[in-house]
C-alpha cells in the first residue's frame, strides 16, 4: 500500500528567503518552498502538508509552539504512516527531545530536518535533507515503521532527537549525538542501525502529554561566577528546578559558598540536575573531590544527557504533578531513550 507522510512547516532557514531591504532572512511559506523540490512526488507516496501560520525562525520556539506540533501529530496520527517537521536548526534538538518525552506510545517516525542553505539556493542542503526525511519516514518492514521514533535528519545521519544537539552554525554537518550512536546513515542507499532503534513493547493507544513548566533554568558554571550571581538564581521566585552544567564528569567548584547555596536551593525544593558541559561522556558524582559535595547534598546526575534533553526532561517531569522523590527518581532514569544510565 502506499505511505503516506505529513510534512508539517513550521519555519526556519530551510525555507528562508532574502529580504531585499537588509539582506536578512525571513521564512516563506510552505507553497513557495514546495516548488522547490517536485522531484518529492516521484516516491509515489501519499504526502500532504501542513504549514505554521506565522512559520517561524526556531529561535522564536516556546512550549506553546511545542503543544502546537504535538497537536497537529496528535490530531493526524492515524491518518499518516510517518510525519516530517521541517524546523529551524537552532532549536531543533530542543523541540526533538521536548517532543520525545511529550508523546507515548509511538510507533511512527517523527522525523526533523531542515537545512543551513534556503531551499531556493544553488548549493542548498536542503534538499537532500528534505527528500530522504521523507523516504524514511515512509520506511517500513512488514508494515511497521523502521524508526518508530522521534529523531533528527540531517547530513546523511538520522539521530535519535533527545540525543542531538547542534554543534555547526556554518557547516553542513550542524548536528551531532556523541553519547548515542546514528539510527541510520544515508549513502548510495539507506542503512537503518536497528539495533539501536526503540522498539517500544507497550502498545497502547498514542497520546501527547500537554503539561511543561518552564520554571527552570539552564546555569552553565564557569572559573569565575560569582556567589551574587548564583544568589540571583537560585533566589528566582517559583524557580523550580536547575540544570546545572558542570566540568567534566560533573564536577563544580569546591568552594564552602557553593554547595552551600546549592543546598539551600535543594532545601527550598528546587531540583537541581547535573549534566555536563562536555558533549561526550557522562556525569560521575563522587569520582573527583569537587563532585562528591553535590552528592551528599542531594544534586541528581544526569549522566550523558544532551543539555537540550536535560532542560526538556525537567520541564517535563515538573509538569506532572508528581511527588519532588519521584521528579528525581525520574530524572535519572532513562525514559526515551535520552539516559545511558
Ligand atoms: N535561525 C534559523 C532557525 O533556527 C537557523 C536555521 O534554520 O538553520 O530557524
Amino acid at each position: 500500500m502506499q505511505s503516506s507522510i505529513l510534512i508539517i512547516y513550521t519555519g526556519g532557514t530551510i525555507g528562508m528567503v532574502q529580504r531585499p531591504e537588509d539582506e536578512s532572512l525571513s521564512p516563506v511559506n510552505f507553497d513557495e518552498l514546495s516548488e522547490e523540490v517536485p522531484m518529492l512526488n516521484k516516491f509515489g507516496f501519499s504526502i500532504d502538508s501542513v504549514s505554521f501560520e506565522p512559520v517561524l525562525d526556531s529561535s522564536n520556539i516556546t512550549p506553546e509552539i511545542w503543544y502546537k506540533l504535538a497537536n497537529i501529530i496528535e490530531i493526524n496520527y492515524q491518518k499518516y504512516d510517518g510525519f516530517v517537521v521541517l524546523h529551524g536548526t537552532d532549536t531543533m534538538a530542543y523541540t526533538a527531545s521536548a517532543l520525545s518525552f511529550m508523546v507515548e506510545n509511538l510507533d511512527k517516525p517523527i522525523v526533523f530536518t531542515g537545512a543551513q542553505l534556503p531551499i531556493g539556493t544553488l548549493r542548498t542542503d536542503g534538499k537532500e535533507n528534505l527528500i530522504t526525511a521523507v523516504e524514511i519516514a515512509a520506511a517500513n518492514k512488514f508494515g511497521k515503521a523502521i524508526i518508530p521514533e522521534v529523531c533528527v535528519y540531517f547530513n546523511s545521519k538520522l539521530y535519535r532527537g533527545n540525543r542531538t544537539s547542534k554543534i555547526d552554525s556554518q557547516q553542513f554537518r550542524a548536528f551531532d549525538s556523541k553519547n548515542y550512536p546514528p539510527l541510520a546513515k544515508a549513502g548510495v542507499e539507506i542503512t537503518y542501525n536497528t539495533e539501536f532503534v526503540n522498539y517500544t513493547t507497550n502498545k497502547g493507544i498514542f497520546t501527547v502529554n500537554y503539561d511543561l513548566n518552564a520554571n527552570v533554568v539552564l546555569l552553565k558554571i564557569f572559573p569565575g561566577i560569582q556567589k551574587n550571581v548564583l544568589e540571583s538564581i537560585i533566589g528566582i521566585e517559583g524557580l523550580q528546578g536547575i540544570v546545572l552544567e558542570s566540568y567534566g564528569s560533573g564536577n563544580v567548584p569546591h568552594f564552602d559558598w557553593f554547595t552551600q547555596l546549592f543546598k539551600t536551593a535543594i532545601d527550598k525544593g528546587i531540583v537541581v540536575l547535573n549534566i555536563s558541559q562536555c558533549a561526550g561522556g557522562k556525569v560521575q558524582l563522587g569520582r573527583y573531590e569537587t563532585s562528591i559535595d553535590m552528592k551528599k547534598i542531594g544534586v541528581v546526575s544526569g549522566y550523558d544527557m544532551t543539555t537540550e534533553a536535560a532542560i526538556t526532561k525537567l520541564m517535563f517531569l515538573l509538569g506532572q504533578n508528581l511527588l519532588k522523590e519521584e521528579v528525581i527518581k525520574y530524572l535519572g532514569q532513562n525514559l526515551k531513550g535520552e539516559i545511558t544510565a
